[in-house]
């Protein structure tokens, strides 16, 4: 075990509690590095980063749009779960 390569990856959970300020882009670089890192390795978080960034990026079409939000947010979400029930 190698604690150089354990201290590079943030795991799981730092990952997706950062993953909405990592898609705007609001992180700071090191906490960026570190989630990019551990997106790399890591395919269930790589499956809920494409959910995330699909949401993200819908929210504010439909924000620049002046589609109301609430709805939006709804279709996309019911939309990704039906995504995650494929899996
Ligand atoms: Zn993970």
């Amino acid at each position: 075990m190698s604690a150089n390569e354990t201290s590079k990856d943030c795991g799981c959970d730092v990952a997706r509690r950062d993953l909405e300020e990592y898609l705007r882009n609001e992180i700071c670089q090191g906490n960026q590095a570190d989630i990019r890192e551990h997106l790399k390795h890591c395919s269930s978080c790589q499956d809920e980063e494409r959910a995330a960034r699909t949401l993200t990026e819908a929210v504010s079409r439909a924000c620049r749009d002046e589609v109301a939000p609430g709805d939006l947010r709804d279709r996309v979400l019911s939309r990704l779960r039906e995504l995650q029930a494929e899996h």
